[in-house]
């Protein structure tokens, strides 16, 4: 079984609710580099406050604030089985870092056409304790502005608002995108479409562990 995973993507393209299911099933954890800096930020740890401007932005962390955070995750005895990394790395230095911390086996690309990541973007809901991302279109809450898991209040990230997701956009073209061909090279990317907003996230789900050598 591929154990050690990346998942490469647009913001908006579904890779932090493809990778929680994932990381149900196969029993490896998920670590989303956007969820552990969103939480330093909650925490007023001195992490989250050099981190906030910039991805209240849209634009990246710094790369060597992201690698000692990532490096310390890592270390966790529960990587020892495996991880689903859900937006890291994003740079060329960060990808480079990567490698010197742990193997990967296995590069997903989510693919995923433009106007879809937009009305995405615009139509998520964050839950303020737990982190379950929901959409008022595609995946709504049971009851409107409230988790299903933790009856935490549900919000519009920052970043998610129209000026900061041009930027993501941006950056994602200029800094991210270059990584699918760094692991296009080193032979273990795999390509996964989204075709339409209505494709329930259980299909890329069973694209992701079919690529990882599990059964669905
Ligand atoms: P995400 O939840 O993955 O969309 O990340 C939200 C924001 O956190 C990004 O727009 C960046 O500001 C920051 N961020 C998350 N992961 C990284 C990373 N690997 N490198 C730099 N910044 C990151």
């Amino acid at each position: 079984m591929k154990s050690r995973v990346i998942i490469l993507g647009p913001p908006g393209a579904g890779k932090g609710t493809c990778a929680s299911r994932v990381s149900d099933i196969a029993g490896i954890p998920h670590i989303s580099t956007g969820d552990l800096l969103r939480e330093a930020v909650r925490e007023r740890a001195p992490l989250g406050i050099r981190a906030k401007g910039h991805m209240d932005a849209g634009e990246l962390v710094p790369d060597e604030l992201v690698v000692g955070m990532l490096r310390e995750r890592l270390a966790r005895p529960d990587c020892q089985k495996g991880f689903i990394l859900d937006g890291f790395p994003r740079t060329l230095a960060q990808a480079k870092a990567l490698g010197g911390i742990a193997a990967v086996d296995l590069a997903i690309n989510m693919v995923v056409p433009a106007d879809i990541i937009v009305k995405r973007l615009s139509t998520r809901l964050v839950c303020s304790k737990c982190g379950a991302v929901y959409n008022t279109r595609t995946l709504p809450p049971k009851k409107a502005g409230i988790c299903d898991k933790c009856g935490g209040k549900l919000y519009q990230r920052e970043d998610d608002r129209p000026e900061a997701v041009r930027r993501r956009l941006e950056e994602y073209k200029k800094k991210t995108k270059p990584l699918i061909g760094y692991y296009r090279e080193k032979r273990i990317l795999v390509n996964i479409k989204t075709k339409s907003i209505g494709e329930p996230p259980e299909a890329n789900v069973r694209r992701v562990l079919a690529a990882m050598g599990i059964k669905g």
